[in-house]
């Protein structure tokens, strides 16, 4: 059967500046259903401008940026609707520090999709289950580890139902010991068929997960491929010097 619907994520000449700053450039990126796109570039080559652009926390200068065929800029409903299809996971878990793991899960289905609270806890702790977490339920963010907190996060974007997932550096912050076990629950949900939009610096995960691998430099994408291709053969010498320096 072929497969008429649009890709999920569709940027097409994509232009953003901070003043004088090109922070994008022509960036041309498209992700079908269930793939799993890494974005790998140096510090300062526009990889979070890129995730918050597609989410519309970052207003564009000139092209097209379309989730599930929706254009971007949308407004109110359609904005809210996009809003709640792209799910974010951010460097620093940005949980609401003054509410329970449980009640952090249970937030947005409730406020957003007006989703019973019976039902939306029962939902928050199938999804605490699935991240590894659900003994923490009642507790506040504060009384749980950098790794736990960011499966929380995920769990609490997951609650959303989203239709693609963004994760932007979402192991920086931790220490080396709790990486493994938020990157665990990230391969288990780019296996589970999630769209996915990982800006990271961890090739393990890019080698084991990852469709396609997108290298970034000052505002452009330099160049993509299958990781197994990128990694053996880098084709531009940017991208060489850039995995000279990480790997
Ligand atoms: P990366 O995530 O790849 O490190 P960013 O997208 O955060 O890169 O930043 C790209 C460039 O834009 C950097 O030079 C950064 O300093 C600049 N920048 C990011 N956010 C802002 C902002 N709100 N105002 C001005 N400059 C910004
Ligand atoms: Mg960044």
């Amino acid at each position: 059967m072929i497969d008429t619907a649009p890709p999920l994520v569709e940027m097409l000449q994509v232009n953003k500046h901070f003043g004088t700053l090109h922070v994008l450039r022509d960036i041309d990126l498209t992700v079908a259903r269930g793939e799993v796109v890494v974005v790998i570039g140096p510090s300062g080559s526009g990889k979070s401008t890129l995730c918050r652009a597609i989410n519309r926390l970052e207003p564009i200068d000139s092209g097209t940026i379309r989730v599930d065929g929706v254009s971007l800029p949308a407004e109110g409903k359609e904005l809210a609707r996009l809003r709640a299809d792209v799910g974010m996971v951010f460097q620093s878990f940005n949980l609401f520090a003054h509410k329970s793991v449980l009640d952090n899960v249970t937030l947005g289905p409730i406020q957003v999709h007006r989703m019973p609270k019976a039902e939306a806890e029962s939902k928050a702790r199938a999804l605490l289950e699935r991240v590894g977490v659900a003994d923490q339920a009642n507790k506040m963010p504060a009384q749980l580890s950098g790794g736990q907190q960011q499966r929380v996060a995920i769990a609490r974007a997951l609650a959303m139902d989203p239709k693609v997932m963004l994760f932007d550096e979402p192991t920086s912050a931790l220490d080396p010991e709790m990486i493994s076990e938020v990157l665990d629950v990230m391969r288990e949900l780019a296996a589970s068929g999630m769209t996915m939009i990982v800006v990271t610096h961890e090739m393990g995960f890019a080698k084991a997960s990852a469709n396609r691998v997108v290298f970034m430099d000052h505002g452009q994408i330099v160049e993509q491929a299958v990781p197994a291709e990128f990694f053996a053969n880098p084709r531009s010498d940017r991208a060489r010097d850039f995995l000279g320096k990480i790997l």
